[in-house]
């Protein structure tokens, strides 16, 4: 613990020269191999918040130089589910700024002059090994039991023999030199960190044979170009940076400071996969879940925060800003609760609904999933999906509901669509009865369709035709919505209000 605060205090002292010396620049560089999944929205909100809460600058970077692996779209697809949660870049490639471009692809000759400075001052070199050579040293390495690793073999070409084989046109890539010395950081979430990165490694590449730069040295040279004064990205990143330092020290250039996020995991411990379409945004968009919501339910996740206003409160962005520490995220590895997501979309809903401003995106949304539900089957023609309709059903759902999804849900399709009944799962010996009430209703004022005078006047319906109350409303309850459980009747009838109530007892009884 003693270990722990002084890394603490360590660090806000590092932060605190930090920022003094230079503006905080932090980026969030997604590749576009796939959609923005939960655990790359942790990376940008995380990066978002910390650049917003020092007044610095929030940048986003596409690292698209693995064409053979790019999604077309996909760029889009990322800056969109941004948008949508409300973690806007002050640059990026389609804003620009003043670092740019900020499409790796479009860096190619920035790499190309900065690798020959490297190869100039002896920090890197070409390297002209055969595939079938480095596959040979694979297999000789893991039938002695060992971890593969590159021999470094061309760091001992003279010049006249790089020189021949360039003349040549031998193929090569260009690979850069591991000091053998051990390289520590301190990791602004981590604390001191240390890699025998020499000892495990061999040389690695930094310009493939394609031309291409890999990430390690992409991210160097456009880190150090964007003014990055911080790296806060994944975990899996951390072995990796004390190569990343060593390339700042050839270039004799200042390193970032870097802080490595934990893993954020499945309930049940396991490493979220690709492969889950739950976790991706394009999910929990679809879901009617809203951007404070997950917000919230990733931070419930990674911690980070100086007061978070309890467990069952809901952080709008500004107090994300105003509370974000960096030094409170959580280093073990944290666990999603999916249970909190929909607590907080409940909240998060009634926040909304309670504010008019918010009406007209809230019916657009419900609008467009109702639309998009029942698409292939008639929406029931006595329905209005009008605004003030829909609000209603927002008012009375809110309770019921944790997502906006909720609301087409077997259980509530009865807002929107006939039922399927058939007349033989209603007792024919009841038919004269709802005849006789569909005509009592049609007499009855709009007014009166609220649920507690409803009540009262079905049962008194009900006494006077000598029908069982709860028989009856068995009926009725099948009638209107097709369920044989659900919402007390009288409720049913409030909320679909007195045509399509009318409507839908005519729909039986004809
Ligand atoms: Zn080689």
């Amino acid at each position: 613990m003693k270990c722990n605060i002084f890394r603490i205090t360590n660090v806000q002292f590092v932060q605190k020269r930090f920022f003094k010396k230079l503006q905080v620049r932090v980026r969030f560089a997604p590749s576009p191999t796939g959609f923005l999944h939960i655990g790359s929205l942790r990376t940008a909100l995380y990066n978002y918040l910390f650049a917003r809460a020092n007044d610095g600058s929030f940048i986003l970077r596409i690292e698209d130089t693995d064409q053979s692996r790019c999604i077309p779209g996909a760029i889009e697809k990322i800056e969109n589910d941004l948008l949508w949660a409300g973690i806007i870049p002050d640059e990026d490639p389609l804003r620009g700024g003043p670092v740019g471009p900020y499409l790796q692809s479009k860096r190619l000759e920035i790499y190309q002059e900065h690798v020959l400075k490297l190869i100039n001052n002896q920090s890197a070199y070409y390297c002209f090994c055969t595939e079938n050579r480095l596959q040979l040293l694979k297999r000789e390495a893991l039938k002695c039991g060992q971890v593969p690793k590159y021999d470094n073999r061309c760091r001992h070409l003279s010049d006249d023999e790089v020189k021949q084989k360039l003349k040549k046109g031998d193929p090569y890539c260009i690979r850069f030199k591991l000091s053998s010395e051990i390289e520590c950081f301190d990791d602004i979430i981590y604390g001191k960190i240390e890699h025998d990165i020499g000892s495990r490694e061999g040389d690695p590449i930094i310009i493939k044979g394609d031309g291409y730069p890999t990430y390690h040295f992409a991210n160097v040279v456009d880190d150090h170009l964007m003014g990055i004064s911080h790296v806060l990205r994944g975990i899996e990143w951390q072995v990796s940076t004390p190569k990343h330092i060593m390339m700042y020290k050839a270039f004799n250039w200042t390193p970032p400071v870097y802080g490595h996020l934990p893993l954020i995991l499945n309930p049940n411990g396991t490493k979220l996969s690709k492969r889950q379409n739950d976790i991706n945004i394009e999910y929990f968009r679809k879901e009617g879940i809203f951007p404070l919501a997950l917000l919230n339910y990733v931070i419930h996740a990674g911690g980070g925060f100086d007061n978070r206003g309890g467990a069952h409160y809901i952080n709008s962005y500004e107090e994300l800003i105003k509370q974000f520490n960096i030094s409170k995220i959580k280093v073990a590895s944290n666990k999603l609760s999916p249970p909190k997501l929909l607590e907080f979309n409940k909240i998060e809903m009634s926040k909304l609904l309670a504010n008019e401003k918010n009406n007209k995106f809230l019916v657009e949304r419900v609008r467009n999933l109702v639309m998009e539900a029942y698409s292939e089957r008639k929406i029931d023609g006595s329905l209005h999906l009008d605004d003030h309709h829909i609000i209603t059903i927002l008012k009375w759902a809110q309770t019921r509901i944790s997502k906006l999804s909720d609301l087409i849900s077997p259980e509530m399709s009865f807002i929107w669509i006939i039922p399927a009944t058939s007349e033989d799962k209603v007792h024919s010996e009841y038919s004269d009865a709802f005849k006789i009430l569909n005509n009592k209703l049609l007499e009855i004022d709009t007014e009166h369709f609220h649920k507690s005078w409803m009540n009262s006047y079905l049962k008194q319906f009900a006494a006077e035709h000598s029908i069982p109350y709860a028989t009856f409303m068995k009926h009725l309850r099948f009638i209107l919505s097709g369920l044989k459980e659900g919402p007390p009747v009288a409720e049913m009838i409030e909320i679909l209000g007195k045509d399509t109530t009318l409507f839908r007892i005519n729909h039986y009884i004809s």
